[in-house]
């Protein structure tokens, strides 16, 4: 079985480690002292149970949704692509049609010129 990977810390991206407290509960920690996220034991919630902590570190509902929203957003883009570039071959074709109409037309016009000079 896969073993859960705990998500690096929402702020400052670092990644964290579960550890054992002297009670027996758990912690995660990472050494970043700068990050707001404090993770030094005092201020972090203490876990009974490790996978739960895993389970609650991983929960991102903002993150998620958000990359929920990217996800749909680059969905569209491609379709917008895909038919903008059909849209492109259309108009491609009705230039190409508008050419050859407008070539024939110049032909019929030199035939009938030719018919009533000759
Ligand atoms: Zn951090």
């Amino acid at each position: 079985m896969e073993e859960i990977k705990i998500k690096p810390c929402p702020f400052c991206n670092e990644e964290f480690t579960v550890k054992e407290t002297e009670s027996g509960g758990f912690i995660a920690r990472h050494e970043n002292e700068t990050c707001p996220m404090l993770t030094d034991g005092q201020n972090g919630y203490v876990y009974n149970d490790p996978d739960q902590l895993i389970k609650e570190y991983n929960t991102r509902p903002v993150e998620d949704a958000l990359r929920a929203r990217i996800s749909k957003l680059e969905q569209e883009l491609a379709d917008a692509w895909r038919k903008a570039a059909e849209l492109e071959g259309k108009y491609r074709d009705l230039l190409a049609a508008q050419k050859r109409a407008r070539r024939a037309a110049e032909a019929a016009a030199a035939a009938g010129g030719e018919a009533n000079n000759g």
